[in-house]
């Protein structure tokens, strides 16, 4: 293991005359993919390398702040918009992140759009003298992968979830799993093969992205991409699921460089509160606002950046919040308060808890929220950057997965970690479905209350939240787990090509 400081090994790098390893990162487009990538590409260039961040023109324009910030501090990160072209696919041309989709037929299509990225994409990498030294592109991008080996460059896959959720999924897919819950029975549980604690699915929640009807092709595309790529970067850190990321790296493999929580690299959370589709509202109000509670009272409610809520759902939301007589701060979506029966809805329940309740429509500053002394607590979806972000704050969570990975998330924070209380969902709503409302106020209640109340359990989960918290920090720091796989991962591109892990 080197112990030279990061910068050192640029100048080591520039003073034999080799420049530093460029590395090209190609986020799937949507937040949950695009701010840990991001992420990643800021802290390869703060650490010494060079980086780039490809997507679409929307999501360039919308990353604007962090360009910006990065440019101020000089750092050799550059975010290029390839040319791309949504109606090719039947789709409006703002329609160029997920969070910009109206509903769920237009999700393959949005796949079949962004697949058209390939050509651009290879234009742009061939132009780039000297060729990059790696690509890092997201597991759902699998048309990179040609790309890459046509022009010989290695090629690591980006993993957005945990290694624990990555361990299921690939044990899943290698025993055939999929297969046998397919031709089953909906109620019957099934334990997942080959992971060192017992896991329990049902159809409901079995593991697996892209498992919906028309993504086949898709799926497998991306589960090829992966076969073929040199390694994976994943967003956890060791002292969270160490036994699951030896347990996966041995599944996979290939190198496994865990170098999260990437969070705690967001230093500028003016910039990333203007990376969702609307601008983050009036940062100072909220801030000012949590400033008047009690420390670790307020209980943070949020549900990603694409899951949307219909009006029933909403108000039982809202109602078990009020309920609940506990401080809370709850981002309600631009699409889901549209009617005037909601606005209206809204404003009553803002007037009935003014002073212990805050409504805040569109996209809110998360990290704000979430370092902020005053939050005790978050209700989340699940998805893994905002539990990711929860624990490496210290937050305890209640757990209300909608789809995808975040029902074997919540079985990780609850049954692993012992961070969480479940809502008590055991059905998947699929990103934009009007579904009969699987929540209803006295779930949020009885939630709210374990994990915000006292006793020797609420205790010992916020114990260990604030443990993993610290955990996390230290992962980050120069010699903690994190920190020194990326310096690895620098070093293992000096000279381009993949070396020993
Ligand atoms: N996020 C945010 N403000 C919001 C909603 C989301 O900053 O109002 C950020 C959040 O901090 C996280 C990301 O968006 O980094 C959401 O990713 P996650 O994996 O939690 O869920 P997804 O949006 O992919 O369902």
């Amino acid at each position: 293991m080197s112990t030279m400081a990061p910068t050192e090994h640029a100048l080591a790098a520039a003073t034999t005359a080799t420049p530093p390893p460029h590395f090209v990162t190609v986020p799937l487009a949507a937040q949950g993919h695009i701010i840990p990538l991001v992420g990643l590409a800021r802290l390869l260039a703060e650490r010494g390398a060079r980086a780039s961040v490809v997507t679409t023109p929307l999501n360039v324009a919308r990353l604007r702040g962090v360009a910006e910030q990065a440019a101020r501090a000089g750092l050799p990160l550059e975010f290029v918009g390839l040319p791309f072209q949504p109606p090719d696919a039947g789709l409006p041309l703002d329609c160029q992140n997920f969070d910009m989709l109206d509903d769920n037929s237009q999700f393959n299509p949005f796949f079949d759009a962004l697949r058209e990225l390939a050509g651009p994409f290879d234009a742009y990498v061939r132009a780039l003298a000297p060729r990059p030294s790696c690509i890092i592109s997201d597991w759902c991008n699998p048309w990179t992968a040609g790309v890459a080996s046509g022009l010989g460059i290695p090629r690591l896959f980006f993993y957005g979830p945990s290694c624990f959720f990555s361990l299921c999924d690939l044990k899943a897919t290698e025993h055939g799993l999929h297969e046998r819950i397919a031709a089953g029975d909906d109620r019957e549980q099934y334990v997942v093969p080959g992971v060192p604690v017992p896991v329990k699915v049902t159809k409901a929640t079995a593991p697996g992205f892209l498992t919906h009807p028309g993504c086949e092709m898709f799926r497998y595309e991306s589960i090829e991409a992966m076969r073929t790529a040199d390694g994976v970067v994943v967003n956890t850190f060791l002292d969270l699921e160490a036994q699951f990321v030896a347990c996966y790296e041995t599944a996979l493999g290939k190198p496994v460089w865990t170098v999260g929580p990437l969070s705690l690299v967001n230093r500028d959370l003016e910039a990333t509160a203007s990376l969702g589709k609307t601008v983050a509202v009036n940062q100072q109000a909220i801030t000012a606002w949590l400033d008047e509670q009690a420390p670790d009272s307020v209980m943070y409610v949020s549900f990603g950046s694409i899951a949307r809520k219909f009006s029933k759902q909403l108000f039982e939301v809202g109602h078990g919040l009020k309920d609940s007589g506990n401080p809370f701060l709850w981002v309600v979506k631009e699409s889901e308060a549209t009617s005037p029966e909601v606005q209206q809805w809204l404003h009553a329940l803002e007037e009935c808890t003014a002073g212990r309740g805050l409504v805040v429509r569109g996209w809110a500053p998360q990290l704000t929220v979430l370092s902020h002394r005053a939050v005790g607590g978050f209700v989340t979806h699940c998805g893994w950057n905002s539990l990711l972000e929860a624990i490496a704050h210290g937050v305890p969570v209640v757990t209300w997965p909608h789809f995808e990975d975040q029902f074997l998330n919540e079985r990780l924070a609850v049954d692993v970690l012992g961070v969480g209380v479940p809502i008590g969902v055991t059905a998947p709503v699929f990103i934009l479905d009007d579904e009969p409302v699987p929540v209803v106020r006295g779930d949020i209640l009885r939630a709210v209350s374990a994990l915000m109340g006292g006793g020797e359990e609420a205790d010992e989960r916020r114990r260990k939240a604030k443990e993993y918290g610290e955990k996390a920090r230290r992962a980050m720091e120069k010699g903690g787990s994190s920190y020194e796989n990326l310096t690895r991962l620098i070093e293992s591109f000096v000279q381009s090509g993949v070396k020993e892990h």
